[in-house]
C-alpha cells in the first residue's frame, strides 16, 4: 500500500491528509481562470499547470473531479484598492476593439495554449458576464445580513463587521487600520472591498448592468464566489490560484462566502507559486512578456515548458532562464524518443514497484520533480522493454506530456539528402563503418546533420 494523499492546504497552513468530503462523489475543483484582457504570460500558464497536475493526482488516486473554472471578463480593476480602471475596458481601448471582442480573442487564444500544454478543458468553464444576475443575488443576500455599505461609487463590504477576516493570509488587521494612509476614499476601512461599482456618472461603459443599486458592474471577488457555489455549492473540495491571490482575491472571496453560507467555501486552499523572470515579476513593462506561442515561435515544444514546471515544486518559485528551458527540451526529446524506443507489448503492465514509488512522490504534496526522476529511472532501468514502457504510459496519466502521442518530427527533407541518410544508416546497420562516415561527411556537404537514434535517426538542417 502506497501512501495516501496528502495537500499543502494554505488555510490552516499544513499538510493535510485529502479526504473527500464526498467520498465515492466526485471532488469538487475550483481554481481562478485568466483575466482576458490580454494574452496569458507563461507565469499564468505555471498555475493552471500546478492545477492541471493536482486534477491528474486526484484521478490516480481513484477520484473523479469536477472542474470549475472561471473567465474574469469583467470587473477586475487595475489596482487591488478598487480605484483603478477596469482592465477590460482599458485593453479595450488599447486594442481599438470592443470589450466583448477582447474577451472572445483573449478567450480563445488562452484555450488553444491550455491545449499545446496539455492542460486538460475543465468540467466547467463559466464566464464572470454570463453570471451577474447570480453576483447581483449573492450580493443582495449579504446586503440583508448587514455586511455592506454604500459609497458614492458603489457598494462595499464591511469586513470589520467579520472578526476572523483575513485569517487565510493571516492579515494584521489592527496594523492595516493604524497604518491607513489618508487616501482610503470614502472606504470605511483598508481591506473593504468592492461588491458592485456604479458606472461613472455621465458615462456609458461597454459592460454594463442594471441591479438594485443603480447601473454598473460587478466587483471581481464576487464572482468566484458566486459561480464557485452555483457550480460546487458553498463548500467543497479545494480552491487554488496563484500565490498573489491569498492577501486580496481569496480572503475576499472567503469573507462574501463567510457572510452568505456561513462556511470559508473551500476545504483545502491551495497556491501555485510564481515563476519568476530573471527573479522578477514576469510584467510587460519590464520586457519580460513571455507567451507560449513566443516559446513554439522561437522553436521549442509547448511540452518543454511543461517539462520545465514538472522539475519544480509548486509550493517554490521557479526562475524562468532559457537555459533551463534548453534542459528541459532536452530532457523531453530524450524520454520521447527513449519511450519509442522501447518496445510495446499490450499484454505488458507496468512495474508495481516503481508505480508505487511515483504514488508516494506525487502524494506527497505533489512533489513532481521526485516523480519525473521515477520516470527516468523507469525508462533507463533493466526491465523488460515493454514493461518499461507500460510504467511510463502510466506515469504519463500525470506527467502529461504525451509521450504515446508523440511522433517524431520528419523535417522537409530533400529526396537526395533523404537518401543519403538512408543509405548511411543501411551502412550502420551494416557495420561499414568507413562508407557511414563518407555519407555523413556528404550530408555535412549538403548542409544536413544526421543524429543517431535508438529508435532510427534524426536529420536536422546545419
Ligand atoms: P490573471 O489573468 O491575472 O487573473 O491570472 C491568472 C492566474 O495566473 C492566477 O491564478 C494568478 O494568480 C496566476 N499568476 C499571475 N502571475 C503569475 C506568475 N508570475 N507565476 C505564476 N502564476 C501567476
Ligand atoms: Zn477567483
Amino acid at each position: 500500500m502506497g501512501k495516501p494523499l496528502s495537500l499543502y492546504d494554505n488555510y490552516t497552513r499544513t499538510l493535510r491528509r485529502f479526504e473527500p468530503l464526498h467520498p465515492g462523489g466526485e471532488v469538487g475543483l475550483y481554481t481562478c481562470g485568466p483575466t482576458v484582457y490580454d494574452y496569458q504570460h507563461i507565469g499564468n500558464f505555471r498555475t493552471f499547470l500546478f492545477e492541471d497536475l493536482l486534477k491528474r493526482v486526484l484521478r490516480w488516486n481513484g477520484h473523479r473531479v469536477r472542474h470549475v473554472m472561471n473567465i474574469t471578463d469583467v470587473g477586475h480593476l487595475t489596482s487591488d484598492a478598487d480605484t483603478g480602471e477596469d482592465k477590460m475596458e482599458k485593453g479595450a481601448r488599447r486594442t481599438g476593439r470592443s470589450a466583448w471582442e477582447i474577451a472572445a480573442l483573449y478567450t480563445d487564444a488562452f484555450l488553444e495554449e491550455m491545449r499545446l500544454l496539455n492542460i486538460e478543458d475543465p468540467t466547467i468553464l463559466c464566464r464572470a458576464t454570463d453570471h451577474v444576475a447570480e453576483q447581483i443575488d449573492f450580493i443582495a443576500q449579504i446586503e440583508a445580513k448587514g455586511y455592506t455599505y454604500r459609497t458614492s461609487d458603489g457598494i462595499y463590504f464591511d469586513t470589520s463587521k467579520q472578526p476572523d477576516y483575513g485569517f487565510l493570509a493571516r492579515l494584521d488587521k489592527e496594523g492595516l487600520e493604524a497604518g491607513k494612509r489618508v487616501d482610503l476614499g470614502e472606504k470605511r476601512h483598508p481591506t473593504d472591498f468592492a461588491l458592485w461599482k456604479f458606472s461613472p456618472p455621465g458615462e456609458r461603459r461597454q459592460m454594463e448592468w442594471d441591479s438594485p443599486w443603480g447601473r454598473g458592474f460587478p466587483g471581481w471577488h464576487i464572482e468566484c464566489s458566486a459561480m464557485a457555489e452555483k457550480y460546487l455549492g458553498p463548500w467543497f473540495d479545494i480552491h487554488c490560484g496563484g500565490e498573489d491571490h491569498i492577501p486580496v482575491h481569496h480572503t475576499n472571496e472567503i469573507a462574501q462566502t463567510q457572510a452568505k453560507a456561513g462556511t470559508r467555501l473551500a476545504n483545502f486552499w491551495m497556491h501555485g507559486y510564481f515563476l519568476l523572470m530573471n527573479d522578477a515579476k514576469m510584467a510587460k513593462s519590464a520586457g519580460g512578456f513571455l507567451r507560449v506561442a513566443s516559446l513554439v515561435e522561437k522553436g521549442y515544444d509547448a511540452l518543454a515548458y511543461r517539462y520545465l514546471c514538472l522539475t519544480g515544486h509548486y509550493r517554490s518559485q521557479l526562475n524562468f532562464t532559457w537555459d533551463a528551458l534548453d534542459a528541459a527540451q532536452t530532457g523531453l526529446d530524450r524520454m520521447r524518443s527513449g519511450f519509442h524506443a522501447l518496445a510495446a507489448d499490450a499484454g505488458a503492465h507496468p512495474d508495481a514497484a516503481l508505480v508505487e514509488r511515483f504514488g508516494d512522490e506525487i502524494n506527497d504534496d505533489l512533489n513532481l520533480p521526485r516523480a519525473l526522476a521515477v520516470a527516468w529511472e523507469a525508462l533507463r532501468g533493466d526491465r523488460p522493454a515493454a514493461v518499461r514502457r507500460a510504467t511510463l504510459a502510466r506515469f504519463d496519466e500525470v506527467l502529461g506530456l504525451g509521450l504515446a502521442a508523440w511522433t517524431p518530427q520528419v523535417p522537409d527533407v530533400p529526396d537526395d539528402v533523404r537518401a543519403l541518410a538512408e543509405a548511411r544508416a543501411a551502412a550502420r546497420r551494416a557495420k561499414r563503418w568507413d562508407e557511414a562516415d563518407r555519407l555523413r561527411a556528404a550530408l555535412a556537404t549538403a548542409g544536413w546533420e544526421m543524429e543517431d537514434r535508438p529508435d532510427g535517426y534524426g536529420l536536422k538542417r546545419k
